[in-house]
């Protein structure tokens, strides 16, 4: 788009499924302006190997998925919040497809495809694996078909602007690197997970935690931070991408096999290599752990199976991995878990609505209740799309005549040598989240964390630049995931304490809510 506007009705922070759909509902209500800092086609619904859960009509299969989901988030999912996530999902697919989504079909009828932790399988796939991206690819056409949106990408939000306590408008760099502001009515974060706190994840460079530190700073709360999903396969390659092996494969026959090559998943769980997510995630770090290796990994075997049957179920992984000089078929696949999955963040009501006025979160950034302790595999695109809707929805009631600035900044260029050490600091945030407030916690490792993290707020300081401003986010998000884990002393959902391995429910059936430098549990 040419040139930003100084004032307008909403602001979308955020252009992946979350955002767009939220812009799409506000656009009957006034003008929105929906700001990205990734250049074009970066959000992680595009991501890969991407399927989401959706149940269509059938009373029994609703009731299934809402048990599945509430398992999965032991004794933390909000019920109404997962409730609204099914029910709201039928009507966000059906005018998907009706806004031009292909979807699999055999025939007339929806394909839909197995996942673990489903009781049964409704998957929606879309162009085999590739559901996120068509998901994506219908609601940018959709967005950029109404003249009310517009959509302005490698656009970087440094700060959420308030005026009495309200959000008025955000702050942000352009293309360019150059200061400015847009006032508005309400502001909506959609900005994703913050998977870069860990050395190793499966998340793109934007997720470094943006939404939840502009939010915080804005006084936003922040709930169930400590809970972070890891996935246990992961291509661990030096100079390859990070790239996430899911579970179809281990349920087409793949097995895990530790550096003597023995399989080792059945010593740890009578489901062996479909044991559940934080299971084989566990398992894998003790096994990288008793080999003592310098550079630890496991294996993922296929090499067992039919190559013809891998190359045609798996063409996307097998022509990735070739790319990489791995068939698949022949060669063991060197894998490590890695952070996946942001559970907390900005905490919400039922619409998206923060403690803050005037600003609303969805997606992967926002606490709404719906994954409670951990999450069930394939429900986060659908959060996205029905949570983006209904915070769009609820949003449109805050239209205000007024929006201009009594002291409209003055455009001022930020670029020049401000980022010298900050990949270090990064990489210590990386380093220090990784060993200490990873997989498997204890106490003093978290109050190692804890400690180190404190002692580098000086170096993430005053940010200017985009990257010192992401430097500063991590560090905010960082530490909100680790005073949260410290605080809680179980394990529950996502969150394991090598120190305390059970649920003690009568002091943490609750969620925990960083206020300040505070973790309390509500
Ligand atoms: C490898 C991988 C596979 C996955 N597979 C699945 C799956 O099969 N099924 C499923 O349901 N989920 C899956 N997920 C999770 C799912 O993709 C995400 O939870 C979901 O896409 C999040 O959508 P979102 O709209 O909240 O954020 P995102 O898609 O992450 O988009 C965030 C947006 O915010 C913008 N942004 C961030 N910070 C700023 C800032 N400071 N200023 C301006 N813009 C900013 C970014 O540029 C981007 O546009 C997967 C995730 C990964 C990483």
């Amino acid at each position: 788009m040419k040139g930003l506007p100084a004032e307008t009705d909403f602001v979308v922070i955020g252009a992946g499924v979350a955002g767009l759909r939220a812009a799409i509902e506000l656009a009957a209500g006034g003008r929105v302006l929906v700001l990205a800092k990734h250049a074009s086609g970066q959000p992680h619904a595009d991501s890969g190997q991407t399927r989401l859960a959706a149940v269509l009509s059938d009373e029994d299969e609703i009731t299934l998925h809402l048990q599945d989901t509430l398992q999965a988030g032991d004794g933390l999912c909000n019920p109404d919040a997962v409730k609204i996530l099914i029910e709201d999902g039928v009507k966000r697919i059906e005018e998907l497809i009706a806004w031009g989504t292909h979807a699999d079909r055999k025939g007339t009828k929806l394909t839909f495809g197995p996942e673990s932790g489903h009781s049964r399988g409704w998957l929606l796939h879309a162009q085999g694996d590739s559901t996120g991206t068509e998901i994506l690819r219908v609601l940018t056409a959709k967005a950029r078909s109404l003249k009310n949106i517009s959509i302005a990408q490698s656009i970087f939000t440094t700060k959420l602007v308030s005026e009495n306590g309200r959000v008025t408008g955000v702050s942000f760099l352009d293309a360019q690197g150059v200061a400015l502001e847009v006032s508005c009515s309400a502001v909506l974060l959609a900005t994703g997970g913050m998977g870069q706190i860990y050395r190793h994840t499966t998340n793109l460079e934007p997720a470094t935690g943006d939404g939840v530190a502009l939010a915080f700073r804005a006084g936003a709360e922040l709930s169930d931070m400590e809970f972070v999903q890891f996935h246990p396969t992961v291509l661990y390659l030096k100079k390859a991408p990070r790239f996430l092996l899911s579970e179809s494969l281990r349920r087409e026959g793949a097995q895990l096999r530790n550096i003597e090559l023995d399989r080792f998943m059945g010593k740890y769980h009578p489901m062996g290599e479909l044991a559940p997510r934080d299971l084989v995630a566990r398992a894998i770090v003790h096994e990288m752990e008793v080999s003592r290796a310098k550079d630890p990994v496991v294996y993922l075997d296929l090499t067992h199976l039919n190559p013809a049957k891998v190359q045609k179920r798996f063409p996307r992984i097998y022509a990735t991995f070739m790319q990489h000089n791995i068939d698949i078929t022949e060669d063991l696949i060197p894998v490590r878990p890695a952070a996946h999955f942001a559970i907390g963040g900005v905490r919400t009501d039922l619409n998206g609505k923060t403690n803050v006025a005037g600003l609303y979160a969805a997606g992967e950034v926002a606490s709404s209740g719906v994954h409670g302790a951990n999450r069930l595999p394939s429900n986060s695109l659908l959060e996205s799309l029905v949570y983006g809707a209904r915070a769009g929805s609820a949003m449109r009631g805050e239209l205000r005549e007024s929006r201009k600035h009594d002291h409209p900044p003055n455009a001022a260029s930020v670029v020049g040598p401000l980022d010298s050490g900050i990949e270090e600091s990064i990489a210590q945030i990386q380093d220090v989240m990784w060993n200490d407030v990873g997989i498997v916690r204890m106490r003093t490792g978290i109050q190692r964390a804890v400690k180190t993290l404190e002692a580098l707020a000086t170096k993430v300081q005053n940010p200017r630049t985009r990257r010192t401003c992401e430097a500063a986010n991590l560090h905010l998000a960082a530490l909100a995931v680790a005073r949260s884990a410290l605080s809680r002393e179980e394990s529950r959902g996502a969150h394991y304490r090598g120190d305390y391995p059970d649920h003690d429910d009568k002091k943490f059936l609750k969620h925990s809510v960083v206020r300040a430098e505070k973790v309390v549990f509500v």
